[in-house]
């Protein structure tokens, strides 16, 4: 392929990325989204192994003749993986899987920096071309390997192979910033080593301090915060990329580094509002415990409850007249969405005004009630923001919540002690009756008691939240 066409291609490639993350922020034209990404990555491969690349002066094949079977073997392997893990992974699962993809970028960041190292073939007409080309490799192992421990660790915490209690060192700050000094310092030693030989020793001690630093940095994340840690790992998956594409020369990979990098930054932020959390001290790594208490699974009821059927349920929906839907993990877990789906059909039908809350950091991952409650075909006009209809629950007969805990829990607003204080909440206490839908008094992901429970005007549907919704939905139709 002349070095034109790839050109061409890859700008393409690159117009249909950006189209593609425009797609993918609204429901409505996810899908659309979703195919410009496709056809954009397929542009992108067939312009890459087809492409060329400059080796000095010289531009020759990116792959050579020989190279082709090991594509096609690696590309056969990894779609079947693709293909089979696509198809068993429960939508319950997806936060973890993308997780452990993250980590895979960095994982790739990481050994195609080694490789770049010890490649000899490589041709640099100046020695300061060869000093930014040997910085590009040290900080993209960098940026890899803190990408691949850090999202192993996330995985674990996510799939709950490991607890998610905060791991906190003594003086775990000092810790880090003793970690960077010997980066710094050993990056300084690769920059002057002037053999392979000389430079892989600060190399291998600069990765693994990087890799110990992605285990630590995750692990001292405790309770409600680990969706600041997906969105900030998936940015330092785009960095990786874009550092790989510096390693490599090539602009695609730099620019689509770039795009995943940056838009992953502002998820974080958004995230960060969401969950009440300072930024700038969760891009410095300070963050886990927020100034409150450590998580306290299992911490004993603290009153009593009061029980109510699906008819009694019924009987409430179709007396009220304003009903707000919050949906949390549960539902996920329920895959409760399309019963939720029809009691709102039938509800609407009979004049009632429902609509749903949607909690920025509900269910395990950004986004995650949206996707389920657009898979049941449920209009994206009545699904609101938290900010959109918080201040609507004083004048709600019903707020329904469907296997949500930690984001309708009043501690957050009430106890300064919380390991959840200052985080936003659904204010579904305010609302005339609240009824909440979950199988026990067991407590949600931050592992912190919910005094909603115990309140007066609130009822608790226990049992799986698909029955009781369809238990519910007949009740309703009768
Ligand atoms: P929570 O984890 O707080 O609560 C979910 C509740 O669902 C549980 O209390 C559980 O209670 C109930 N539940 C589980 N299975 C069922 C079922 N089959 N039927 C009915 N109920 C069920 O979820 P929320 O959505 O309220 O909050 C999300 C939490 O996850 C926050 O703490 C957030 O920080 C965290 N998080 C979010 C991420 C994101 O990106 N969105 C990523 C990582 C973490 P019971 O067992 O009694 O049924």
């Amino acid at each position: 392929m002349p070095a034109t066409l790839s050109t061409v291609s890859y700008i393409g490639a690159t117009i249909l990325f950006i189209l593609s993350l425009g797609g993918l922020s609204n429901p409505e034209t996810s899908r659309r989204g979703n195919w410009f990404g496709i056809v954009g990555m397929a542009i992108a491969v067939l312009a890459t192994i087809f492409g060329r690349r400059l080796l000095g002066t010289a531009e020759v094949p990116i792959v050579t003749a020989n190279g082709y079977a090991y594509i096609v073997g690696a590309m056969a392997v990894g779609a079947t993986i693709g293909l089979f893990a696509a198809r068993i992974v429960k939508m319950t699962q997806m936060p973890e899987l993308v997780a452990i993809m993250h980590s895979l970028v960095g994982f790739a960041a990481c050994t195609i920096g080694f490789a770049s190292f010890i490649d000899t073939s490589a041709v640099f007409p100046t020695a300061a071309e060869h000093s930014i080309h040997i910085m590009e490799i040290y900080i993209g192992v960098l940026i890899g390997a803190v990408t691949f421990t850090g999202s192993v660790i996330a995985f674990g915490k996510l799939s709950g192979k490991i607890g998610g209690k905060p791991m906190l060192l003594p003086g775990r700050h000092l810790l880090n910033l003793a970690g960077l000094i010997v980066v710094i310092w050993f990056g300084y030693q690769f920059l002057q080593a002037g053999s392979i030989q000389a430079g892989m020793l600060p190399l291998i001690v600069m990765t693994v301090i990087a890799l110990l630093f992605g285990v630590h940095m995750v692990m001292a994340i405790g309770g409600a915060d680990m969706p600041v840690v997906i969105s900030m790992l998936n940015s330092y998956s785009g960095w990786a990329a874009a550092a790989t594409g510096f390693m490599l020369s090539n602009d695609l990979l730099i620019v689509v580094g770039a795009l995943v990098g940056s838009s992953g930054a502002i998820l974080s932020y958004i995230m960060c509002r969401a969950m009440n959390r300072n930024f700038i001290s969760v891009i410095a790594g300070g963050f886990g415990t927020g100034g409150g208490a450590a998580a306290k699974p299992g911490t004993a009821p603290a009153g009593e409850v009061t029980p109510i059927s699906a008819v009694e349920t019924a009987e409430l929906l179709r007396e009220a007249k304003n009903v707000i839907i919050v949906p949390g993990y549960g539902m996920a877990v329920a895959q409760a969405q399309h019963s939720v789906y029809e009691i709102t059909k039938l509800l609407r039908e009979k004049g009632v005004n429902v609509r749903f809350g949607i909690h920025p950091v509900a269910g395990r991952m950004p986004g995650h009630m949206n996707v389920l409650l657009a898979e049941a075909k449920v209009p994206y006009d009545i699904v609101l923001e938290m900010d959109e209809l918080n201040e609507d629950f004083p004048n709600t007969d019903v707020a329904m919540v469907i296997g949500a805990n930690d984001i309708v829990n009043p501690s957050a607003q009430e106890d300064p002690t919380s390991p959840i204080a200052g985080m936003p909440v659904l204010e579904v206490w305010k609302a005339k009756t609240s009824i909440v839908m979950k199988r026990s008094m067991a407590s949600g992901y931050a592992g912190v008691d919910n005094p909603l429970f115990y309140k007066e005007n609130n009822r608790m549907l226990f049992g799986d939240a698909k029955k009781m919704l369809d238990e519910v939905y007949s009740a309703l139709k009768g």
